[in-house]
């Protein structure tokens, strides 16, 4: 399931920034794929735990959440279950956990193989979606928001069991404490289904907590804390392990979705990681050549119009672009020139425009 990092860089949960940096390092040049005995593949894992790792908000997100998962193998007695790849909305999976829908749990979970408590997953909580809008700016270079979204949360006074303090379980009824029920035969083929009533627990509340009324989650005014990757574009969403609806009686909780609405600025269009924009130069600038203020997501910048520049001419602002959501790297910025022709002329204008004129009318005879 999720992938150990750590193992990955083969250092310590506890290593420093720079043992992290040396351990990448000397991996990366071991397995970079132009060398002789080069591995692409390791190559790329090594490369993506150091992606997380070697970022303080990512690690401390991957810490986190890995506990979490962690946790959750180890014998929970309410049975959080692990989770599960549910609902793929095309989200940018930002806590760098590999939640690959695994079908081997599948069946553990529907035969009661190695799960000691049985993992509801009809008990899991929900997942939230919602959106954030943000500038281009902010979708060029990243952003952390906080956030206030209300939901529910594991019941403090009862640790999100819905038994009340100081009362225990008691055997379920209807499974008799096995946690499962019915074993049908279809053809030859043995099922078992986890118990309706206790969710697979084998066990059921005897008094309910008043705080929660025996639900084990409350509805609660949370902040959320996100971190919105350079280069995300709209409609692209980021998904926190975990951060959903709170489980009944403890069962894990759902994901949540902040799917990003960007704002339109005017003047850029964004085409992948480039943005284009346009501008107007007035017909003697095209001619004659000079220069211009070009607004770029990082600031002004100034243009060189070569003489004679043609209407539609394209120039490349290098590195000037979206930054690559992969990796660090940055689109362009495409500028395209429209050459402007005057509608109206004063008479001095067109006085010297006629002379113009002339002048090429002249060259023109010479030529045949
Ligand atoms: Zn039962
Ligand atoms: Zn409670």
């Amino acid at each position: 399931m999720a992938k150990d990092y750590y193992k990955t860089l083969g250092v310590d949960k506890t290593a420093s920034e720079a043992e992290i940096k040396k351990a990448f390092r000397k991996l990366a040049h071991q397995h970079h794929p132009d060398k002789a005995n080069g591995n692409a593949d390791k190559f790329k894992e090594i490369n993506e735990a150091y992606q997380v790792l070697s970022n303080k908000e990512k690690r401390q997100n991957y810490d986190q959440f890995g506990q979490a998962f962690d946790g959750a193998s180890g014998g929970n007695p309410f049975g959080y279950g692990s989770p599960f790849g549910q609902g793929n909305m095309g989200g940018f999976d930002f806590s760098g956990q590999n939640m690959d829908f695994d079908l081997g749990d599948l069946f553990g979970q529907f035969f009661g193989g190695g799960a000691p408590g049985g993992r509801s997953r009809s008990q899991k909580g929900a997942d939230i979606q919602v959106d954030l809008e943000i500038s281009l700016k902010e979708a060029v270079f990243g952003k952390t928001e906080v956030f206030s979204l209300r939901k529910q949360v594991a019941c403090q006074p009862c640790h999100g069991t819905g038994a009340d303090k100081g009362t225990a379980y008691e055997k379920c009824s209807t499974c008799g404490g096995s946690g499962k029920i019915a074993t049908t035969v279809l053809g030859t083929f043995r099922t078992q289904t986890i118990c309706p009533e206790c969710q697979g627990k084998g066990k059921s509340i005897k008094e309910k907590c008043r705080a929660c009324s025996g639900n084990g989650f409350n509805e609660e005014q949370t902040d959320i804390r996100v971190e919105i990757p350079a280069g995300i574009n709209d409609g692209q969403a980021v998904r926190l392990s975990g951060q959903g609806h709170a489980g009944k009686h403890g069962a894990s909780a759902g994901d949540l979705y902040v799917t990003v609405r960007v704002k339109e600025e005017p003047g850029f269009v964004r085409e992948d990681n480039d943005l284009i924009s346009e501008y107007d130069i007035p017909f003697t600038m095209a001619t004659l050549g000079g220069e211009m203020e070009i607004k770029t997501i990082d600031g002004r910048v100034k243009l060189k119009i070569p003489a004679g520049t043609p209407s539609g001419k394209q120039f490349v602002l290098r590195d000037k672009g979206v930054t690559n959501l992969r990796g660090r790297s940055r689109g362009d910025q495409i500028v395209i020139v429209n050459v402007e022709v005057p509608k109206k002329l004063s008479k001095k204008q067109r006085e010297l425009l006629e002379q113009l004129d002339r002048e090429f009318d002249s060259k023109k005879k010479s030529w045949f």
